[in-house]
């Protein structure tokens, strides 16, 4: 089991060159461990800036630096425990030295998440809302970002716990029943039980449902640019990146690796995969740059088949276009003549004209990238639920609450029912926390950055 009876420490803040830096403590012996570092007299008063001196050992050496001392007292604190937060310049040369000053008074350096987890164990949040931290921490769009506030905040939380009072008060019933048989005690009809399940079956979906955008808005999609060499490939990349990241060269098979580069769209994160052209043979470095570029197409959500409008259609154009019909087909360099006819090609829907010289066709390009990804869904407002483990979990109840439903059409006993709603219950359990493993918890908190 964890342990929270030492007191642990770590730069709370990112790493380099910064106007502070925060270096956090936290455990029973914050308060005193503050007070030997700054060798002040009087205790610090819970929630007041205190300015405070940290010197390398004794009083009578020079300061390491001028810091401000917070101080909040358990309970209230973000970990439970007593926290004390010396906010210091930004230098990492000097925040290290205050974390070995601190280290030889007793504390021990925190394991990354140390201080979320010990917010978890002692009950400040729940699982939901720690893992809210890491993604709120981890969010590169406005919208990842909103939707980690509102886990934190609870909106999953009470989601759950509304579909599981629900449950609790179905099992009740059910439960009573069992326990008055002779006096044909009846708490609940097979009808009503009925009823109740497909309600709650009906609030699981809707949250599984949600769960499919949510992964979307959190994981983001992998987009990637396949086509023969020289068509535009690294060109649409760059346009689309925004930067000169991807080589551009005359050459055919110069583009040897695949580049990946992350970019919102709208909100959502893409990642977008430059491959190297998908043509057999070259040299060893081009050989390995076709592998990856094949395995990126494994992977990728969504494929762009880049072909060069100017130069005459080869059967490998026609050989890409025809194994993936449902990708977007960009008809490159538009601003030179065109070398063929689109009835040539036989495509679904209609290619996105493009020319990364005059910029035509970009825009649209990400309109289409951005359709395919959403299919349509609106991605205005953040959804409820996005974390893969949370939504297995409840997919894991909605599955039981179904099993109990067909054993009940079936004509099972209530035991059987039973047995299928304790299931859906600790599946609900494992969402926000109650009855989570240990080895779980390490891999959860084991993402964090140190100091969270
Ligand atoms: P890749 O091998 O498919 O990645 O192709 P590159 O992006 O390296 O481009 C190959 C060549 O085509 C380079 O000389 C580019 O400058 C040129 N090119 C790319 N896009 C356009 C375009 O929209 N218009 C014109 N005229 N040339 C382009």
């Amino acid at each position: 089991m964890f342990s929270t009876t030492d007191t642990i420490v770590a730069i709370a803040t990112p790493a380099g060159h910064g106007g502070i830096g925060v270096v956090r403590l936290s455990g029973p012996d914050a308060v005193v461990i503050a007070t030997r570092v700054t060798g002040r007299s009087r205790s610090f008063v819970p929630r007041v800036a205190t300015l405070a001196s940290v010197r390398s050992s004794s009083p009578s050496t020079p300061a390491v630096d001028q810091v401000i001392v917070t101080w909040f007292q358990a309970p209230a604190s973000y970990t439970g425990e007593d926290v004390v937060e010396f906010a210091a310049h930004g230098s990492p040369v000097v925040l290290r030295q205050i974390v070995e000053r601190i280290s030889r008074e007793g504390a021990r350096l925190a394991e990354p998440g140390e201080f979320t987890l010990r917010a978890y164990l002692s009950g400040r949040m729940d699982l939901v809302q720690a893992e809210a931290v890491a993604d709120l921490i981890d969010a590169v769009t406005p919208l990842q970002a909103r939707a980690a506030m509102d886990q934190l905040q609870g909106t999953l939380t009470s989601r759950i716990a509304s579909i599981d009072s629900a449950l609790f008060d179905l099992v009740a019933r059910l439960e009573a029943s069992l326990d008055f048989p002779d006096e044909g005690f009846h708490f609940i009809t097979r009808e009503v039980t009925r009823t109740d399940l497909g309600v709650l079956r009906d609030a699981l979906d809707t949250l599984v449902r949600d769960g499919r955008r949510g992964r979307m808005i959190r994981e983001g999609a992998v987009v990637a640019i396949a086509g023969r060499p020289n068509v535009g490939k690294s060109s649409l990349f760059n346009a689309l990146v925004g930067a000169d990241r991807a080589i551009v060269a005359e050459l055919p098979g110069t583009t040897r690796d695949v580049l990946t580069e992350r970019v919102d769209l709208e909100g959502l994160v893409v990642t977008l995969v430059d491959t190297a052209g998908l043509r057999e043979g070259g040299d060893v470095v081009e050989v390995e740059g076709i592998r990856r570029a094949r395995e990126a197409h494994g992977i990728a959500r969504i494929l762009l088949i880049v072909v060069d409008r100017s130069s005459p259609l080869t059967s490998e154009d026609r050989t890409l276009v025809d194994s993936a019909r449902d990708a977007i087909v960009v008809t490159s360099k538009c601003d030179l003549p065109a070398a063929w006819g689109l009835e040539t090609l036989p495509v679904l829907s209609p290619p996105v004209a493009l020319s990364v010289r005059s910029g035509a066709g970009v825009d649209e390009l990400r309109r289409r990238i951005v359709a395919a990804i959403t299919n349509g869904e609106s991605f205005d407002e953040p959804p409820a639920i996005s974390n893969v483990r949370h939504v297995a979990l409840v997919d894991d109840a909605r599955m039981a609450v179904g099993r109990a439903a067909d054993a009940l059409a079936a004509g099972a006993t209530e035991e059987l029912v039973l047995a299928e709603l304790a299931s859906a219950r600790t599946a609900l359990e494992g969402v926000v926390g109650r009855r989570t493993p240990d080895d779980l918890l390490r891999h959860i908190f084991g993402r964090f950055c140190i100091g969270k």
